[in-house]
């Protein structure tokens, strides 16, 4: 058994100061039962706990660090960055440098605006959808997360999903009217909301990849029907790209699958393990957006010189080595391919799902194209593995309906110290 009686203490501290003890819901290991692990440091792909454990990290702050840990590109920018200020709260170079490197490899961004995390880029995007189009309601599928915007909070994934509250207390019922949801990968349901709603929706939203249900991919043909439907009824597409985004490629889903979006977001990656966040996209869009439009959006630390620093550092490098993509392809293409070998060696035909450096072993044998199809999943199961590796040394997200995000970090030595670590971990499970 590890020794975790330094993060036992603090989780016992932290409960009596912060709601639930942590600052994210889903960092506090409710649907895996037991108590989070503290960290202290991290290098490369492992993570130093309180009390001196150490671990390989699949998770990677939720997937800005794809670089894996204190990657000295990014560390060096961030201290170079440092004497100057640590905020102006007026416009500097480096914003400029970051709209231009963004503009540059993300697929139709001809303008972009820089906020501190996702949930504001979806809620801005979202806002300028309904100010261009003068309409109010939105469609989201079930299971996706957009951030903790209200509009957002129904029928969402992520944490919300994993605490078994898909739609939050404290939204109202004006807002939750406005919101549409349809079962992803069914673009009949969504012909129906549009049809029942006749130009009253104003942006449709989905992760075009999904990463907070575990991860979906969409299916063959799914996202180009989506592209023509918002065409044709004159609505704003808006593929959230704050997981994918830089992830699935330099120019995240867009490129991958060669669709355009009227407006993308941002967030993660962009920040290199900073706060960042952004929406881009048409400049007809865009220039809705205040002070060059009426529809208002501000932020005190927006474009924070040192966000920037990291953002840019690591944009750039990715930016000029493109080979990245490929080497996280083939490791998570072995780790994923590992994974569905061993279940099924096991006599576990579990479902595993990757695009890219994002991978899911479902605990169902039946294939999982959208929400119900996920809940399907043994989530009893699925702790004890979760626990096992944990043993292991091997860090997991700590829920079944999220994904994990690969780092360049993570070397052949370590894929084979994962598979290890899973057919062991697999069969305590199921013992
Ligand atoms: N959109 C997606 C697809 C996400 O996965 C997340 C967070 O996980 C968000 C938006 C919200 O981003 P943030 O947590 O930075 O507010």
């Amino acid at each position: 058994m590890l020794n975790q009686t330094t993060s036992a203490a603090l989780f016992d501290r932290a409960k009596a100061l912060i709601p639930g003890g942590v600052n994210s819901p889903v960092r506090a290991f409710r649907s895996v039962g037991g108590g989070p692990v503290f960290m202290q440091s991290a290098e490369g792909a492992w993570l130093t706990d309180v009390d001196g454990n150490r671990y390989v990290d699949f998770i990677n702050s939720w997937g800005p660090m794809i670089l894996g840990h204190a990657p000295a590109v990014v560390l060096d920018a961030v201290r170079e960055a440092l004497p100057h200020s640590l905020s102006f709260g007026a416009p500097t170079r480096r914003e400029v440098e970051m709209a231009e490197l963004i503009r540059e490899m993300v697929p139709g961004v001809e303008k972009v605006r820089l906020v501190n995390s996702g949930t504001e880029a979806c809620m801005s995007a979202i806002r300028v959808a309904r100010g261009y189009t003068g309409r109010s309601k939105i469609i989201k599928f079930e299971g996706c997360y957009h951030g903790h915007g209200d509009a957002f909070l129904i029928a969402a994934g992520s944490g919300a999903l994993t605490m078994g509250e898909p739609d939050s207390a404290g939204v109202t019922e004006g807002v939750a009217l406005d919101t549409l949801t349809a079962p992803y990968n069914d673009l009949v349901a969504v012909e129906a909301l549009i049809a029942a709603n006749p130009n009253q929706v104003a942006a449709l939203i989905l992760e075009p990849v999904v990463g907070n249900m575990g991860l979906v991919p969409p299916a063959q043909g799914f996202l180009q029907s989506l592209r023509e439907l918002c065409t044709q009824h004159g609505i704003v597409l808006i593929f959230d790209e704050v997981m994918t985004g830089f992830r699935l490629a330099r120019g995240g889903a867009q490129e991958l699958f060669g669709i355009k979006a009227d407006l993308v977001t941002l967030g993660k990656i962009i920040g290199g393990g900073l706060p960042v966040g952004a929406y881009g996209g048409r400049e007809d869009i865009m220039n809705w957006v205040a002070p060059a439009g009426k529809v208002y959006q501000a932020g005190t630390l927006s474009g924070n010189p040192l966000a920037t620093a990291a953002g840019v550092a690591q944009l750039r490098y990715l930016h000029e080595n493109p080979s990245i993509y490929e080497q996280l392809n083939t490791t998570t293409t072995r780790l994923a391919d590992g994974t569905r070998q061993i279940a099924a060696e096991l006599g576990l035909h579990y479902t595993v799902n990757q695009v890219g450096s994002m991978f899911s072993l479902f605990f169902t044998s039946e294939p999982v194209t959208n929400l119900d199809d996920a809940k399907k999943s043994d989530t009893a199961a699925f702790a004890r593995y979760f626990h096992a590796m944990l043993e292991r040394g091997i860090y997991l997200a700590p829920s079944q309906y999220e994904t994990l995000f690969v780092s360049t970090a993570i070397t052949d030595e370590l894929v084979d110290k994962y598979l290890t670590a899973c057919r062991e971990s697999l069969i305590e499970a199921h013992n």
